[in-house]
């Protein structure tokens, strides 16, 4: 659980336990939507990849990760996925720009996820405007560009509601939309820990860290359509959070096929984000996470309101039990036993 997250936890079991207490226990309104032409039920899900361009991973250099990542989309027919960009990442020294290029002349869509990354918490909303629209200058004329935008580390200013609005007003005058995210297995984690294994020079168990990485997005994605549906009132298609990494060069076709498999069709980040839940502006208690999550705070739902392994901890143990290699044959029990 991030620190923000064990705050927001605290907070919401006063949210909820307060209101118990005195039996005035608010429903807050459903977004529900009344049936709306053209929408059809279902397990949908559009890909959408963060932080372009990021540095090395464990496996390839950056242009390879691209040129892989790339071909894995194209031969699980994605027909387009959605790459969030730091053009602040974007140095006369790397390749960022040319791979960049690369996503959008694929079919790919491109989108602003701020210049430098920087956290809201952190800044003004006028210093952070600015922070985007120095990205846009740089976006804007790229092939397949789309008005999105995407709060780093899905930030929205955390409960200052009134920063929080100066940014959406920020964004309305320039015509972007805030670019959700429904599903959040934290990905960028898995990367961590397999580049922090592969530095210290621990073997890693490649079957095992796709079937560990694909299980995990996998299993965010199902809880975010059971919550989804709790909060909107209906099935709503699926975004699902991933980050340019070189374990989604490597097992994304894996992913795809397991979603598939789970009963999930891949959706266009355009068809995804066409739906009205999308389309949300409104105040929200906590704008610091998934969209059913933030949904989910607002009416005071009992949790858990997201995806268990978003708990660094729990991830990590995962990762050191499933993914690093262990010597077979002797427990430590038999070890020492022999002893
Ligand atoms: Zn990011």
């Amino acid at each position: 659980m991030t620190p923000l997250r064990q705050v927001m936890f605290v907070a919401g079991l006063v949210l909820v336990a307060l209101p118990l207490a005195v039996g005035l226990l608010p429903r807050a309104q459903a977004p529900k939507a009344a049936p709306l032409a053209g929408l059809v039920p279902g397990k949908r899900i559009a890909l959408t990849f963060d932080d372009i361009p990021r540095g090395p991973g464990a496996f390839y250099t950056p242009a390879e990760r691209t040129t892989r990542l790339i071909a894995a989309l194209r031969a699980s027919g994605v027909r387009q996925a959605a790459f969030f960009a730091n053009p602040g990442r974007i140095g006369p020294k790397n390749d960022g720009g040319a791979r960049l290029a690369a996503y959008a002349a694929a079919g790919h869509a491109i989108a602003d996820h701020t210049w430098s990354h920087r956290d809201l918490r952190a800044m003004s909303a006028d210093a952070f405007l600015a922070d985007i629209d120095k990205a846009e200058a740089v976006l804007k004329g790229q092939r397949n560009y789309r008005p999105w935008f995407r709060f780093p580390g899905l930030n929205q200013g955390g409960r200052d509601r009134e920063k929080r609005r100066a940014v959406l007003d920020g964004l309305a005058a320039r015509g972007l939309q805030i670019a959700w995210v429904s599903v959040d297995g934290s990905d960028w984690n898995i990367e961590g820990q397999t580049i922090a294994a592969k530095k210290a020079g621990k073997p890693i168990n490649d079957a095992a860290l796709r079937d560990l990485y694909v299980e995990t997005m996998v299993q965010s994605a199902d809880f975010s359509d059971a919550l989804m549906r709790r909060v909107a009132g209906r099935q709503t298609p699926q975004v699902l959070l991933l980050h340019e990494t070189d374990i989604a060069a490597r097992y994304v076709g894996d992913l795809v096929s397991a979603l598939r498999q789970d009963g999930w069709t891949i959706i266009t980040a355009d068809a995804a984000f066409a739906d009205p839940v999308y389309h949300q502006t409104g105040d929200f208690d906590s704008a610091n996470g998934t969209l059913p999550e933030a949904l989910a705070w607002q009416q005071r739902l009992p949790g858990p309101l997201y995806y268990e392994r978003n708990d660094v901890p729990l991830a990590n143990r995962l990762f050191a039990e499933r993914v690093l290699y262990r010597p077979t044959g002797a427990t430590v029990q038999q070890v020492a036993a022999v002893q």
